[in-house]
């Protein structure tokens, strides 16, 4: 049986970096139009008809904090805990946390931009969670995350660091080719595997970890990489 797509978001994109005329493509929510596309009626209504618990599906969406706020308040219940979370390809223009939330399934920032930095400070991923190619601005924390299955950063660019302190990874914490600008530490972490394949760091990378697998193959950097590495 053939697989329909549905038709992206016709409005006109609302991405700061959008060339003039190019359409939104979001995933519709109502009547054809994307989260940051419908009316404040309409945006009400939809969020009002999501159950706490519910699948958060914003490919593509621009949002605001406020946006993602509203969201997140229509989908989770009083502990924070979503269900699969699908912001690939969304944009943030503002600063946005999900400081404190756990993802109990898929959580895919896949291709998603955080222009103004983000928090993700104590978040639990208990399922897989992507981050691929995924572009980091401004300040990234990620400190005391928790992953219980693997996390993908493949081809991610943080443009401004981040901070990892006190994470702890389960399974793999992959950053296979990343690029890294600005400070980036992970201190205190406590990690499965932990790859760096192909990285491009041009700023600094400090890492101190227990690890029980590390890849740093093919590595470059051009300023300061200090390593702390002991067997988990
Ligand atoms: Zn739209």
């Amino acid at each position: 049986m053939p697989i329909t797509i549905p038709p992206g978001c016709p409005e006109e994109s609302l991405r700061p970096s959008a060339s003039q005329g190019e359409l939104c493509g979001a995933i519709p929510a109502v009547d054809g139009g994307c989260l940051a596309h419908l009316s404040p009626d309409q945006l009400q209504a939809h969020l009002a008809d999501l159950a706490p618990g519910a699948d958060i599906d914003a490919h593509g969406v621009v949002f605001t904090a406020d946006l993602l706020q509203r969201l997140l308040r229509a989908t989770a219940d009083r502990s924070l805990e979503f269900g699969n979370a699908d912001f690939s390809e969304a944009t943030f223009t503002e600063r946005v946390s999900f400081s404190g939330a756990t993802f109990t399934k898929d959580a895919s920032f896949d291709h998603t931009t955080f222009l103004k930095g983000v928090s993700f400070s104590d978040t639990t991923f208990t399922e897989p969670a992507v981050f691929i190619r995924a572009g980091f601005s401004e300040s990234t924390d990620f400190t005391g995350a928790r992953f219980t299955a693997d996390v993908d950063f493949a081809g991610a660019a943080f443009t401004d660091g981040a901070d990892f302190s006190c994470a702890a990874f389960s399974g793999g914490a992959l950053f296979s080719g990343v690029r890294v600008e600005g400070r980036m530490r992970l201190m205190a972490c406590a990690v499965q595997e932990l790859v760096w394949s192909g990285a491009r760091i041009s700023g600094e990378l400090e890492v101190e970890a227990a690890a029980a697998r590390v890849d740093l193959s093919g590595v470059r950097a051009s300023e300061r990489v200090d390593l702390r590495l002991r067997g988990a």
